[in-house]
């Protein structure tokens, strides 16, 4: 079924009593030519673009729980490509042009918002590193601007520009940058990808990878063994779990995020905007609400939720930006399991078994790269190459002291 306003209006008329699930529930078949471990963002738009651009058949999704339960559904919804480093920088500009078009590609609402997106800068020093960085976007086709303090105020006159510990000297701005519905980018993938073939099998965990020969036979799931000729693992935070089937140890650990969501306030905020001086960054939904998130839990987790002093930390890093949150209550909270490299940047690459590929180390910033990340495995899948905005995403930039460190950290995944 095509969605358009027309049938929207047509349903409405005849007690929407016309609408047809969005995606099959089908039996998963014996083998596959392609089997996508994980129906989160990644897993589901690489069977998208597999079938749409790459013209392949014959593939599955499995996924343990259900479509958009993982991460792809827990995020802050945040999209952008303020990178600096030329390893990430046209892989992020590629998956912006990917959002751009997003909707009318998949012929889904996901309520893509290029709303702006400001970085604010405290200090000489960061004001310098923020111009470096948005020059580097620029030279890579992206767009930025630095905002000094007086147009930060005239955008957002409520911030702590006076008395702060930190004052606020201006803003690097990304105006193509915004949000997107999270949950409806799962919908969407998942919904284009069944119209064109895929098979998405929920409840169904891969609990053990099979080879023979050095070359993958298939999986093991709790419905079953599923043959394939190439399986391509995109589950975020159990990524460790899931290659230690091939007993592969990955340099990566997970770490619980949290977001937060304020009660609906009046229309206050109509970007996004990031703290500089602290790890907070803060948008308002459609619905008013203020959706909010700082730093991951400093301990390795498989759980999907958080503990408290992340709740206190988050709070103060909003009330010293922004005073006046103090006085909203908090309406719900919740967490995800991050796949934190120790770079802080992701993979996409081939393993050493032959028909095995691996997708991960997404950290936090994962949602805004799900477009390009699932062009790009798609891209490996089929033709054993590296895409050319993802050809730094490898294993062995590891072993090659390669590192794409974004944030100039060193290997901590707690900083990233
Ligand atoms: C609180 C929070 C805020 C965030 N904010 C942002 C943001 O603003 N911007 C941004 O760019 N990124 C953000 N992220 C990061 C982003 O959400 C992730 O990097 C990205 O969603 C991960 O990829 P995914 O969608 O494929 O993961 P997921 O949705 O987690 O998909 C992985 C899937 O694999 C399944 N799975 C696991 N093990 C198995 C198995 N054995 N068999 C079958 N299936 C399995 C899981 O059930 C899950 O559905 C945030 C994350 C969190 C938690």
């Amino acid at each position: 079924m095509r969605y358009s306003g027309f049938r929207v209006i047509a349903e409405a008329l005849t007690g929407h009593k016309g609408w047809t699930p969005a995606w099959r529930d089908p039996e998963p078949q014996s083998s596959y030519d392609y089997i996508i471990v994980g129906g989160g963002g990644h897993g589901l738009a690489t069977a998208y673009y597999l079938a749409k651009e790459f013209k392949q058949a014959r593939i599955a999704v499995l996924e343990k729980g259900y479509l958009g339960g993982g991460n792809v559904g827990r995020n802050t919804t945040i999209i952008r490509s303020n990178y600096l480093l030329d390893g990430n920088e046209p892989f992020y500009e590629f998956s912006l042009k990917l959002w751009e078009g997003l909707e009318q590609d998949f012929n889904y609402n996901a309520m893509v918002s290029q709303r702006g997106i400001i970085n604010l800068y405290h200090t000489d020093a960061q004001r310098d590193a923020y111009t470096r960085r948005g020059n580097a976007m620029i030279l890579h086709g992206a767009d930025a601007e630095l905002l000094n303090r007086d147009q930060v105020r005239a955008m957002y006159p409520f911030l702590n520009f006076d008395n702060a510990r930190f004052p606020i000297k201006g803003a690097l701005m990304q105006r193509r940058g915004g949000t997107v519905r999270h949950d409806a980018v799962a919908w969407g993938y998942a919904r284009g990808a069944d119209m064109r073939g895929v098979d998405l099998i929920q409840n169904c965990e891969v609990t053990g990878i099979r080879t023979e020969g050095g070359r993958v036979t298939g999986v093991d799931t709790t419905r079953g063994f599923i043959g394939a000729k190439k399986v391509g693992v995109a589950v975020a935070g159990s990524s460790s779990k899931v290659m230690s089937h091939v007993n592969m140890r990955l340099p990566m650990e997970s770490h619980v995020l949290q977001a937060f969501v304020s009660e609906g306030l009046k229309p206050l905020i109509d970007g996004v905007m990031t703290y500089g001086a602290g790890h907070f960054y803060v948008s308002q939904s459609d619905k008013g609400g203020l959706v909010f998130g700082g730093d991951i839990d400093g301990y390795n987790s498989y759980a999907q939720r958080g503990n408290m002093p992340v709740v206190e930390d988050v709070a103060e890093g909003g009330m010293s930006l922004m005073p006046m949150i103090g006085r909203a209550r908090l309406l719900r909270s919740w967490g995800g399991i991050m796949d934190m490299s120790m770079d802080g940047s992701p993979i996409i690459d081939k393993t050493e078994i032959d028909g095995l590929y691996f997708n991960g180390g997404w950290c936090y910033g994962g949602f805004k790269a799900t477009p390009a990340s699932g062009w790009c495995f798609a891209h490996l899948m089929t033709t054993d190459q590296p895409h050319p905005t993802a050809t730094a995403y490898r294993f062995d930039r590891f072993r090659k002291g390669l590192m794409i460190d974004e944030k100039g950290q060193g290997a901590q995944p707690n900083l990233h």
